[in-house]
């Protein structure tokens, strides 16, 4: 196994509370030292970070990879090979899969097949009912043991309070944080975006903002009652905060993720009809999307999660009502954020550990998140300033569905370093 000593790069690691210029070793798949030295000891391979911020390896906590079942629209080599595009070393993969996972072989098959063929880590997230069907719950034990993270239901709530209660109390027993996709069904109807102004001048149906707050307050409670670790997916509007920050407050189990295009778009990118615009939960409105900035910016908001949900053309290519939820996001996710960055609406280190040390913290990944000696050699090497232009056509992900396509942006990874090993080099 190679050895390399990363020079010349500001080193940002919140978990150790560590910024500046020093060198990084990593040696048998380990980090091995931090330090300002610039000598490289014998064996190890020089790469010079001149220009560049050297983070600990991203971790995206909410991942469609579609595979098993809809490979046409991803797998797990092409999802991967994006991911270390991203500057992601670390996946989590919702289990909407088909068959769902729900069960320790479908999670056995993925990471065998990550294992294998996999440019990044993936560790499977299993879902809490059995088929996500919302009805009978999972076998959470074994997925467990078969190396889950997490259980969601992810892309549909768990409707039934009662199930959802039990579910926590098994999560809680296995240690696995229960991660809710919040949505309450009835009220969401079959809507196709935010309810409001441009709702109602475009004609299309919306989804009011109550719809996922109504289920936060009910996932919030259910969590105070079992003393579960409940985890909001893709937080999205102004009232999910609110409700967020005052759970924080009392000392409630909870933490949240937002995704990058909730963080730049508004319902206003509906106007044209674009499919690619068309995500769930919808793009909300300006003071919503403020709303989540100030909020992750704060900490309220733990992580950045892409909810990258890969499809292909024949699913997006269609009326706006009729086409499929959700954008191609893992190689879009650091220039977008890094743009609040630009903007000072968030540090650099805030970013970094939103990307980092937060989905680690989260999940309880043991030796993820840190640039720590001894920690995993995940190492995401990226240049902030660097320009370049999103060209979907480019992605080494199936989805091409973005509505970022042709946009001007900075930010772009140089080198992702899993466990120790290469995984992309721009
Ligand atoms: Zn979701």
């Amino acid at each position: 196994m190679s050895s390399y000593f990363i020079v010349n790069g500001r080193v940002i690691d919140p978990a150790s509370r560590t910024d500046g210029k020093l060198s990084v070793l990593v040696r048998g798949g380990k980090i091995e030292q931090v330090t300002p030295s610039r000598k490289a000891p014998e064996g190890a391979q020089v790469l010079d970070a001149s220009g560049c911020v050297v983070a600990p390896g991203f971790i995206d906590m909410h991942v469609h990879l579609r595979d098993p079942g809809q490979e046409y629209k991803e797998d797990i080599e092409s999802g991967t090979r994006a991911a270390a595009a991203g500057g992601l070393a670390t996946v989590c993969c919702m289990p909407n899969t088909d068959p769902v996972i729900d069960c320790a072989s479908v999670a056995e098959y993925v990471l065998e097949k990550a294992g294998r063929l996999g440019a990044t880590g993936v560790i499977p997230i299993g879902s809490i009912t059995r088929g996500g069907k919302g009805e009978a719950m999972s076998d959470i034990g074994d997925l467990a043991s078969a190396g889950a993270c997490a259980i969601s239901d992810d892309g549909r709530s768990v409707m039934n309070s009662g199930l959802m209660r039990r579910a926590m109390e098994y999560a809680t027993a296995f240690g696995l944080p229960v991660i809710s996709h919040c949505e309450d069904a009835a009220l969401a109807g079959g809507a196709v975006m935010n309810e409001g102004l441009v709702s109602t001048e475009l004609g299309l149906q919306g989804m009011p903002a109550a719809a996922e707050e109504l289920m936060v307050a009910r996932d919030i409670m259910l969590a105070e009652l079992t003393g579960a670790r409940l985890h909001i997916a893709h937080a999205s509007t102004m009232g999910t905060v609110e409700l967020i920050r005052r759970a924080k407050r009392r000392g409630i189990r909870v933490t949240a993720e937002v995704t990058p295009h909730h963080l730049t778009l508004t319902d206003e990118a509906v106007s044209d009809f674009d499919p690619n615009t068309k995500v769930n939960p919808p793009l909300r409105t300006e003071a919503d999307r403020r709303a989540l900035i100030k909020a992750l910016a704060d900490g309220t908001i733990d992580a950045i999660a892409t909810d990258h949900a890969p499809h292909n053309i024949i699913d997006k290519e269609m009326g706006f009502e009729e086409a499929a939820f959700g954008i191609s996001g893992l190689e879009t996710m650091l220039p977008l954020a890094l743009a609040l960055v630009a903007e000072r609406k968030l540090t650099l280190k805030r970013l970094v550990e939103a990307l980092s040390a937060a989905p680690a913290r989260i999940l309880g990944l043991k030796g993820k998140g840190s640039l720590k000696p001894g920690s995993d050699a995940d190492i995401t090497i990226f240049d902030p300033s660097a320009a370049w232009t999103v060209d979907a056509s480019r992605f080494a992900s199936r989805g091409k569905n973005t509505p970022f396509n042709g946009l001007r942006v900075m930010g772009r990874a140089r080198w992702t370093i899993v466990r120790g090993r290469i995984a992309f080099a721009g």
